[in-house]
């Protein structure tokens, strides 16, 4: 479709002209290469960092709702530019345009409730225990922020981390992942008109174990907020432990959707498609594991293979399609090691399985939607994180055994019930262990303004968007005034 030019580094405010070595940024849809990303340095990661405190000083001191202004303007040109940044995104990240179109329509929401936020960062004020004291508790910005983010969502998980970073005060480094960095470059020329001051946002771009390393271990960065795989996030965290910095980590998940036996399978088999394939199956919160209640499993199973035979396949830019690409051959091959891991433990293929080569699949990298059935929980196509459109139905005998299967896996990012009990759809949202919930529906379509994250190996204790973003990227300062002019001794002159 398109050969951007070689795409360059944002620092302070200017495109730093970049000679070294790049890597090619391939669509997965034909397997060509669209543009060149630099592979940087800690050398360039340092050089932003200076800069970056510089811009820090001063955005810290512009008043929150003026930087609110600022973020409404980004919102405004990101609508102006959804179809464009739709497009790109689909061209460098295969999901279909419908999708893409979703995803930045997030970054748009997310702008306009964060710019919203800088009339609010609300602190406390609150009675103090002696006479003519006054005590309150206000957010303050923490310095430089690091934000290292995947390539599933590249531009929405850009927006949870950056824009809650701004309003609070703050300046970035932000690497974006080596496969999708074009929402990066589009984001930053954004940033520019709508007028951010140098310094305050700095793109790096170069692989993780560089630049990534590099900005864990950088001192002036004083949080790290993270984006993908549990292993890399282990790592970081380790890392950023021992130099006492504060760490934002969203990884992986194993999410299921359990269909009762009261459940309208219909719906229940729609839910299931959307979470299941959108994306390819290659979101944090994409249906993995469907437990069915042993009463509805032959016609859940009937009608899932019917639906499954009319998803269409193909480049997502193109009208119709519902399926995109893979990311790439290293996830095309992850995913067909998981074919032969589950036809090894003795789960039943009942549909797909197979990489899409031959006629109008020619470069990408395609692969049909998966449906194992018979699984059981032991099995490791029931516990670990596929990325791919790979389903296991696992049936059971009761509510019970159904909450216990969904919360037996090491993730906890989002689970969903498809029920007409009300008595269990309480008792589920109560008992089910993951960070997001859903109820009839399936387990994507998280809002911007409510906490996303998760629970066990998948985070560690912070959320993206919703208020609670701010959380990591502010400081509490608790303020006392005494204005009676003495001495006054708290818990000793009460
Ligand atoms: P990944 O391999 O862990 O990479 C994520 C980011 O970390 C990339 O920018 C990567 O850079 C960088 N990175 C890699 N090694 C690093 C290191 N040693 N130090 C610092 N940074 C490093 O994950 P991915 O395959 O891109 O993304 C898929 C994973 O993300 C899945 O597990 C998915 O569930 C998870 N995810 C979670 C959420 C959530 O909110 N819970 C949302 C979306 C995705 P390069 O790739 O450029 O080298």
């Amino acid at each position: 479709m398109m050969k951007t030019k070689r795409l360059q580094n944002y620092i302070n405010g200017q495109w730093v002209k970049f000679e070294g070595e790049v890597a090619q940024v391939i669509n997965p849809a034909t397997g060509k290469s669209i543009t060149e990303v630099p592979l940087s340095t800690a050398k360039t990661v340092d050089e932003a960092v200076k800069v970056a405190k510089v811009g820090q000083k001063e955005w810290a001191q512009v008043p929150a709702p003026i930087r609110g202004e600022l973020l409404y303007r980004v919102g405004q040109i990101m609508a102006d530019r959804k179809e464009r940044l739709s497009e790109l995104l689909t061209l460098e990240n295969g999901k279909v345009i419908e999708e893409a179109r979703g995803e930045v329509q997030e970054g748009i929401d997310m702008a306009f409730y964060m710019a919203g936020e800088g009339r609010r960062l609300f602190g406390q004020t609150t009675p103090a225990e002696l006479q003519n004291k006054f005590a309150m508790s206000v957010r303050a910005p923490i310095g430089v922020v690091g934000l290292i983010t995947p390539w599933n969502f590249p531009i929405a998980i850009a927006t949870w981390k950056s824009f809650p970073a701004l309003i609070a005060g703050n300046a970035i480094i932000w690497k974006p992942a080596t496969e999708t960095p074009i929402m990066a470059y589009e984001l930053a020329q954004i940033f520019e008109e709508a007028g951010l001051p140098k310094g305050v946002i700095n793109i790096v771009f170069g692989r993780g174990s560089v630049v990534g390393e590099a900005m864990v271990e950088h001192p002036d960065i004083r949080v790290i907020s993270f984006t993908g795989s549990t292993e890399t996030g282990r790592n970081i965290a380790a890392e950023c432990g021992r130099n006492l910095k504060k760490v934002s980590l969203e990884m992986g998940g194993k999410n299921a959707v359990i269909v009762m036996d009261d459940a309208d399978v219909e719906l229940a088999v729609e839910g299931i498609l959307w979470s299941a394939f959108g994306t390819s199956g290659q979101r944090c919160t994409a249906c993995s594991r469907v437990i069915v209640h042993e009463a509805v499993k032959e016609t859940l199973e009937k009608r899932l293979i019917e639906e499954m035979k009319t998803l269409t396949i193909g480049n997502g830019l193109e009208d119709g399609i519902k399926v995109g690409p893979i990311i790439n051959e290293s996830g095309m091959d992850k995913i067909t090691s998981y074919i032969e891991i589950g036809k090894e433990e003795g789960a039943k293929l009942v549909a797909g399985g197979n990489a899409l080569t031959g006629e109008g699949y020619e470069g990408g990298f395609y692969f049909e939607p998966t449906l194992f059935t018979d699984a059981t929980m032991d099995m490791r196509i029931s516990q670990e994180e596929i990325f791919g459109p790979v389903v296991s139905l696992i049936p059971v005998k009761s509510f019970e055994e159904a909450i216990e299967a969904n919360n037996s896996v090491m993730y906890g990012l989002s689970s969903s019930i498809f029920t007409n009990d009300v008595n269990r759809v309480f008792a589920a949202q109560r008992d089910l262990d993951t960070g997001i919930v859903y109820v009839n529906a399936g387990t994507t379509g998280a809002e911007i303004h409510l906490p996303f994250g998760g629970t066990k190996g998948t985070g560690n204790g912070h959320r993206d968007s919703g208020v609670q973003a701010l959380d990591v990227f502010t400081e509490w300062k608790a303020i006392y005034v005494d204005y009676s002019g003495k001495l006054q001794r708290a818990q000793i002159d009460v």
